[in-house]
């Protein structure tokens, strides 16, 4: 079957699918306390997402995310998980891998490499308990702990997350770096987005990643390397530590040429570009025939409708209604 190429020329090989919009934490900058979820009768079941994945599998993509809300407590997630990983077995997929918040790690750790997830992103702002609680309104850093324990116990090479919220003067950048350097974790920083509808009012606290560099490299000899894995972070050496410091400024669009990733929302929508409202419905022809012509033709009119780049300009406090809106049904 043909490859999915869109009119820019980019191969689309990449899908990440949230699997559900809910979530057991509520970080102040992705979710307000009190949001409302899309009503269960919309969610694509756990087969018919299976069924859009081998779609676009069949179609070339050779990398597939899992993300949300939260992945793992998607009720019976491990039914997809198994699903997919014949396609790791069978050779069409390279890389089955998920974005989670590991409070549901202790539970799915062995598993997930039974089924071939080699590497994980988990989602960690502070190594601070009071501070954790004050950002995902969760006190509950010990079992996130725990899981990532249990994670590294069982093989899963992990990468942590941390979203850069200020003030700086914390010490939370360093702790991070020497906490992974000593666990053996890579480390990424995420600008925030801007926050608004979130119910936060938070906005004071965003970061610019400049200067979290810049209050790194007083620390640490840092060296910026030229490798992309074809998203938005950019690359750091920490010399004296031999780490690899990503950092991904969502809002800037040096990234958008090589984009080669498309996202599934958990009822059944395909976003082209996380910037822009350029949206598919694939859970209509899903739903309309047994057999997937009509969901590959949705595909093919979708990745031929995918924008050149995002649509927003950079700067903090800006358009918070592209981005913020779908930050949890989108998956990020
Ligand atoms: N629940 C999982 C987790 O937290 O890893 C997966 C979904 S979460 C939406 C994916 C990523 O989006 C997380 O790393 C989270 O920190 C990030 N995120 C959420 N809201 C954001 C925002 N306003 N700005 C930047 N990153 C954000
Ligand atoms: Fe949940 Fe992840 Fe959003 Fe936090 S960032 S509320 S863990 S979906």
């Amino acid at each position: 079957m043909s490859p999915l190429i869109d009119p820019f020329g980019r191969t689309v090989t990449y899908l990440r699918v949230s699997v559900t919009d809910r979530c057991d934490f509520r970080c102040y900058y992705c979710m307000a306390e009190d949001i409302s979820f899309v009503p269960r009768d919309d969610l694509l079941s756990l087969e018919e997402l299976g069924r859009v994945c081998s779609a676009f599998v069949a179609r070339g993509v050779r990398k597939i995310r899992l993300t949300g809300g939260e992945p793992l407590v998607r009720r019976n997630i491990m039914v997809l998980v198994r699903a997919l990983s014949r396609h790791l077995e069978s050779g069409a997929l390279d890389e089955l891998t998920l974005t989670t918040n590991a409070s549901q790690l202790r539970r799915y750790a062995d598993e997930l490499a039974t089924c071939g997830v080699k590497r994980i992103n988990i989602s960690l702002d502070t190594l601070d308990p009071g501070r954790f609680q004050a950002i995902t309104r969760q006190d509950r850093l010990a079992q996130v702990l725990d899981g990532i324990a249990a994670a590294k116990a069982a093989g899963l090479k992990i990468k942590i997350n941390k979203v850069a919220l200020g003030p700086y003067e914390t010490g939370e950048f360093e702790t991070m770096v020497r906490w992974c350097a000593k666990e053996g974790f890579g480390l990424t920083f995420i600008e925030a987005m801007p926050f608004g509808e979130t119910g936060g009012g938070r906005a004071d606290e965003f970061l610019p990643l400049s200067e979290v560099r810049d209050r790194l490299g007083e620390i640490w000899t840092l060296t910026p390397l030229d490798e992309t894995t074809g998203g938005p972070a950019r690359y750091t050496l920490v010399e004296e530590t031999g780490q690899k410091l990503g950092f991904i400024t969502p809002l800037s669009a040096h990234f958008c040429d090589s984009c080669n990733r498309v996202r599934l929302t958990c009822t059944g929508i395909l976003y082209m570009c996380l910037g822009q409202n350029d949206a598919a419905d694939l859970r209509t022809p899903l739903r309309v025939a047994a057999d997937d012509g009509p969901l590959m033709e949705a595909i093919d009119k979708a990745i031929a409708a995918k924008p050149s780049g995002h649509g927003f300009a950079p700067g903090p406090g800006n358009d918070r209604s592209v981005i913020g809106r779908h930050m949890n049904l989108t998956g990020g």
